[in-house]
Formats: structure tokens, C-alpha cells, sequence
């Protein structure tokens, strides 16, 4: 379980994450989503441990026990995180990147053993990118960078996965896999996934929780159904009259 008490968060100053709350029960299938800016990044980076303040890490509690508490190796056992954009310091290539994420895992001296090989390589075959095994990072499509970035997520095999807009670089096949993919674990492992997404019809298909964020604070928490909606759609992104929802969760303006 996750569980947010009272977060709040600034960057200079500035409030960025302002008294939220919310839990999230093992098992669940949560959407993020909110405005540009409404703080959905900076509180996927707050649950995986990106940020150092004290305030936050006893503010988020994995598994009854508040960030603080865990060491960076017990945290990463516990919680996966892929985030919105990546910058390629260090070039790796696809199947070193993947293999990252045994990292948790492994023993000091271990490189990789063969089941950690075999984790990899399941990871990068569900995530379509196994031909690209080989391949520096650098020498990858956006999309194809963010399928890596899942598959090395999903190796480190945590009950908890956090991910920041992972189908914005995707063909709509790829989005469809990678909902699909993180639908079957979360109901075959009970793997529990926060997913910040901007398609509220991927939210309405594939969360069972949505979480809607304004200006770092909670404007709705509950059944996706009843947080898509338009009146809360149109508050949190200062839609117009001339605004409508379907009940597919597609938006549509009637004067362009
Ligand atoms: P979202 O993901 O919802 O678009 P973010 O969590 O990335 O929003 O950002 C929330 C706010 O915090 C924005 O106003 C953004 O400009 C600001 N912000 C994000 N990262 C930093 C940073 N490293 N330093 C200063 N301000 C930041
Ligand atoms: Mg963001």
C-alpha cells in the first residue's frame, strides 16, 4: 500500500505539492492526471524517493513505513519509476540499461546472473524491444527509449510501479501494448500502478482510481468514473462552456 499524508512540497519557494493526501491499496490501477505544472511529476518523484527533504520522505509511506525508514536499495525492491523524460549521460546499451534494474537484486559482486539474464530478456521481449538488444540508447527513437525505460522498470520486479507519461512517445499499437501490459500485471501479480497520463479515455479504460491534481493539490480522488467527469474536468483545466465530454473520456470543443 501507498499511502500520502499531508505532502507538500516547493521548489524556491514555490508550492509545487500542497497538503495532499491520498492512499493508493495494493492491487490498485491509478491514473495521475492534472494541468501541466499541477505537480504529477514532482509526486511520482516524491513516492520513488527522488527527493531528499525530510517533510516528504515522512509524508509518503510504502508498506506502513515512511520513506525515511528505508534504505535506497529496500525502497528500490519495493518501488519502480519511470520517468517522463530521460537525458543520456552515460550510453548504454538496451540490454545493460534493462539489466539495471536487477540492480535491487543482485549481490555486491554479481553482474548479472543468469536469471537476472533471463528476467532481461522476458522484459525486453514484452516490451517489443528485444531486436534492439544490442543498440546504444543514444541510437533510439523517443518511443523506443520509453519502452526501454519500462522493461527495465518491470525487471526490477516491484510491487509498486510509477510511471511518468510513458505513453507520450508512443504509436497508438504501442500504447494499447503497454496499457495491456501493465493491466496484465497488475491483475496477475497484483502489481499496484500509478500512471500519469494526459488521455483521460486510456484513464477511463484501463484505471480503476483516478487522481486529478490542481495547482499541487487534490481536486478529486476516487472511481475513475466518477473523477472524469466534465464539471472536474473542466475546473481543473479551465475549460470553457464550449467544452464537452463523452463518456469515453474524449474531449471535444464545439468552436475551434
Ligand atoms: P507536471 O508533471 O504536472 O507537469 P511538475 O511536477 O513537473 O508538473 O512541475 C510542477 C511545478 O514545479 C511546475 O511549475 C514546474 O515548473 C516546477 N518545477 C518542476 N521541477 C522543477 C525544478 N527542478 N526546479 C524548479 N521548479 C521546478
Ligand atoms: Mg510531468
Amino acid at each position: 500500500m501507498l499511502s500520502i499524508n499531508n505532502l507538500t512540497f516547493s521548489y524556491d519557494k514555490k508550492p509545487v505539492l500542497d497538503g495532499l493526501t491520498f492512499e493508493v491499496p495494493a492491487g490498485d490501477f491509478c491514473a495521475v492526471i492534472g494541468p501541466n505544472g499541477s505537480g504529477k511529476s514532482t509526486l511520482l518523484k516524491a513516492v520513488s524517493g527522488l527527493l531528499p527533504e525530510a517533510a516528504v520522505r515522512t509524508a509518503v509511506s510504502v508498506d506502513g513505513q515512511p520513506l525515511a525508514d528505508y534504505t535506497p536499495l529496500e525502497l528500490a525492491r519495493k518501488v519502480a519509476y519511470v520517468p517522463q523524460r530521460v537525458d543520456i549521460v552515460f550510453d548504454f546499451t538496451v540490454f545493460d540499461t534493462v539489466m539495471m534494474g536487477r540492480h535491487p537484486h543482485q549481490s555486491r559482486w554479481e553482474t548479472g546472473t543468469p536469471h537476472d539474464r533471463e528476467v532481461v530478456t522476458e522484459m525486453l521481449d514484452k516490451t517489443g524491444v528485444l531486436a534492439l538488444k544490442d543498440r546504444m540508447l543514444s541510437q533510439l527513437s523517443g518511443g523506443e527509449v520509453q519502452r526501454v525505460m519500462i522493461a527495465r522498470a518491470m525487471a526490477q520486479q516491484t510491487p509498486i510501479l510509477l510511471l511518468d507519461e510513458p505513453l507520450s512517445n508512443l504509436d497508438v499499437t504501442h500504447k494499447f501494448e503497454v496499457m495491456r501490459l501493465l493491466r496484465t500485471l497488475n491483475r496477475d501479480q497484483n502489481v499496484t500502478v500509478l500512471i500519469v497520463v494526459h488521455d483521460f479515455a486510456f484513464a477511463k479504460q484501463f484505471a480503476t482510481t483516478t487522481l486529478l491534481l490542481k495547482s499541487g493539490k487534490r481536486l478529486a480522488y476516487g472511481p475513475t468514473d466518477e473523477v472524469i467527469i466534465l464539471p472536474m474536468i473542466r475546473d481543473a483545466f479551465g475549460l470553457g462552456d464550449d467544452y464537452r465530454l463523452d463518456e469515453r473520456g474524449n474531449v471535444y470543443c464545439d468552436n475551434l
